[in-house]
């Protein structure tokens, strides 16, 4: 008798976050059976802790926005490595999207006249992101999990996918997995699935992201014949608590500088004018005087403005590297960072506009953001990198598999912009479930699986309990952390990528003979040895992509190649599985049609 409970959907969509939730209404509208596996409960994916917003040409602020400038803010940011396509579809259905999470129940920040009020965010030329307070994710997941519930989608909870399974014709057929409370084995048989896990935070030490962000998407796709693109690009995001060392990486929220936060360094300088790109800087405020006169018209609700942003406006890689740069250098602060100040405004609006800052800074820190500066620094935040995926239907290489979310690769090129994330979910959500519907709805039955492929599924998973020799998986945790945080960090060179790369050969093979004590119940060192595997994948292919990558572009800086290079900007870093061995290799953008280069030339002509 199998050891393991079998369920069967026409598609399995893995991962309950803001884009598991939006493919998996989608698949369910078109009348097929989806199973929805989440590792941790539902409700409580990590798109609840997104903070500053959604972007969406919405217009409701600025009547200038519009889809074309939002592509163009989108390709800019992202240094023209986007795959067009996806940034084109991205920028023209995130409006309708967003009006679609109105209908269903979200509840947006206002303007005084009741249209939904956008605010300002790093790289996006006008006021463009929808927002609640600083908890926009929460209503997100609260919205869509509402919606979910009834339309009749099966939940599996607590439930991790070791696993996915192919027939003899190399097509999807399943996905193996274990629930967490207690080890039972689970498999799903199905004809589509929707990978939605998010993405690989956790393979560095000091992070934004949940414990959920164990690189799973990405390795289960590799491990089946996805390929991965562009992952040399990890975004650090410039504001990260760093003290006390407990919430070290805990987000600071863009809006903090969005609604005017001025950074500073010890010696009170406002030092990102030293850092704005040469050919970026007529985007910016010129002095102190326009900057404050940009904020003192936020402030006084004359949203309005012709005046330009402050530079702490600029986009996320310059404004980390700019941080990094003052504390090496000696002029960070007290726990090496750098300040950023809101409390110069009011300290009603501080706490009405960023309340989630107040309390966790309060609560955490012991610091009143309403009377004192924050200390902020760089914390590992988002991978642009990913699976690749067909910008229309989100299908990647392998026959019945879908990507979207964080974990697909593609869309915001070489730096997302703040924002560009949640409208990423509903857009390429829809697009998937709808992908992975109709796929699904094109096979007569259910692909075949072979038992042996389960039993080795199962043999993988318990082979840590019943080793008598090997490491403990939090030391190999650890050197995976020391190894990504020196070699593979903000500031890149060949020598540390090459050493990098050296000792993670070593920890793969540590990794293959990992052990761990008790039993399956409540364990959650069982569970880091799973982890591991995908996290080393997704660390060995950033060292790879970063290597290959001989230049300076977006997130990826290299000190040996710090200039930006034409010839790479036409091309993405693929990686794909080759035996035991990981191959890298450059595949080309595809060819962006006419009319949207034009649309691209005004920006390029000043700012080339
Ligand atoms: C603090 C913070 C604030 C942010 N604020 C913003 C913002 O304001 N605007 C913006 O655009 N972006 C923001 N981001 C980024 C954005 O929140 C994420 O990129 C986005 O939420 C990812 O959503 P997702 O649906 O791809 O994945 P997630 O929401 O992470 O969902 C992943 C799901 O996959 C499941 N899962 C993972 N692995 C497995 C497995 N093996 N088996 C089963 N299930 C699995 C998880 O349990 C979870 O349900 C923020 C990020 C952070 C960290």
């Amino acid at each position: 008798m199998s050891n393991y409970e079998t369920k069967e959907h026409d598609v399995v969509v893995i991962g309950a976050g803001g884009a598991g939730l939006r493919a998996a209404i989608e698949a369910a509208s078109k009348g097929l059976s989806v199973g929805l596996v989440c590792k941790s409960l539902l409700g409580k994916a990590h798109t609840v802790m997104a903070e500053g917003g959604i972007a969406a040409a919405m217009a409701t602020v600025d009547s200038r926005d519009g889809w074309q400038t939002h592509f163009r803010d989108t390709m800019i940011g992202g240094k023209y490595l986007n795959n067009w396509r996806m940034a084109q579809i991205h920028a023209m259905e995130a409006p309708e999207c967003v009006i679609e999470l109105e209908r269903w129940g979200a509840v947006f920040d206002r303007t005084d006249d009741g249209k939904i009020l956008q605010r300002a965010f790093g790289g996006h030329t006008y006021k463009r992101l929808v927002h609640v307070g600083d908890r926009t994710g929460l209503e997100l997941i609260r919205t869509l999990q509402d919606k979910g519930v009834h339309s009749g989608i099966d939940v599996y909870m607590e439930c991790t996918i070791s696993r996915l399974l192919k027939d003899d014709d190399d097509k999807i057929a399943g996905a193996f997995g274990y629930f967490r409370e207690d080890g039972r084995y689970i498999l799903f048989r199905t004809k589509a699935i929707v990978l939605a896990t998010g993405g690989v935070g956790r393979s560095f030490p000091v992070t934004s992201n949940s414990w959920e962000y164990t690189a799973d998407g990405s390795s289960l796709a590799y491990a089946s014949g996805a390929d991965l693109i562009d992952m040399e690009f990890v975004q650090f995001h410039p504001t990260g608590m760093v003290w006390p060392p407990g919430v070290r990486g805990l987000l600071v929220t863009e809006a903090v500088r969005g609604e005017g936060g001025r950074l500073t360094n010890k010696n009170g300088e406002r030092f990102m004018w030293k850092y704005l790109p040469e050919a970026l800087k007529d985007d910016y405020a010129a002095d102190v005087k326009e900057a404050d006169a940009w904020v003192h018209d936020t402030l006084s609700g004359k949203l309005k403005t012709d005046y330009r942003r402050p530079p702490e406006l600029s986009t996320r890689d310059n404004v980390a590297r700019a941080i990094y740069t003052e504390v090496t250098q000696g002029r960070g602060s007290e726990h090496d960072g750098v300040y950023l100040d809101i409390s110069y405004q009011p300290s009603s609006r501080v706490k009405k506009k960023l309340p989630s800052m107040y309390h966790q800074f309060k609560d955490l820190a012991d610091v009143d953001i309403t009377r004192g500066p924050m200390e902020v620094g760089p914390t590992m935040h988002y991978m642009m990198g990913g699976i690749r995926v067909d910008a229309d239907t989100a299908e990647t290489k392998v026959k019945g598999l879908f990507a979207a979310g964080e974990c697909a690769g593609g869309m915001h090129g070489a730096n997302r912009l703040g924002g560009n994330s949640l409208s990423d979910l509903i857009v390429f959500g829809r697009r998937s479930g709808r992908g992975a519907a109709a796929y699904a709805s094109n096979l007569t039955s259910l692909p075949k699986i072979s038992e042996s492929e389960i039993k080795e599924a199962i043999e993988e998973l318990e082979a840590p309990l019943t080793r008598t020799e090997g490491l403990n998986p939090y030391q190999l945790q650890q050197r995976m952390h020391e190894i990504t945080s020196t070699c593979f960090g903000i500031f890149r060179q060949e020598a540390d990528l090459k050493k990098g790369l050296d000792l993670m050969e070593d920890l793969k093979e540590q990794i293959k003979t990992v052990r761990c004590s008790g039993g399956k119940l409540y364990n959650p060192a069982w569970h880091l040895c799973r982890d591991l595997k995908n996290l080393a994948i997704a660390a060995e292919a950033i060292g790879r992509s970063a290597l290959s990558r001989k230049e300076s572009r977006g997130a990826h800086s290299r000190l040996d190649f710090p200039d930006t290079d034409e010839d790479q900007g036409h091309e993405n870093t693929s990686i794909k599985k080759d035996g035991d061995r990981m191959q890298v290799s450059k595949t080309p953008l595809p060819e962006m049609p006419a009319e949207l280069k034009d649309l691209l030339k005004k920006k390029e002509a000043t700012h080339a």
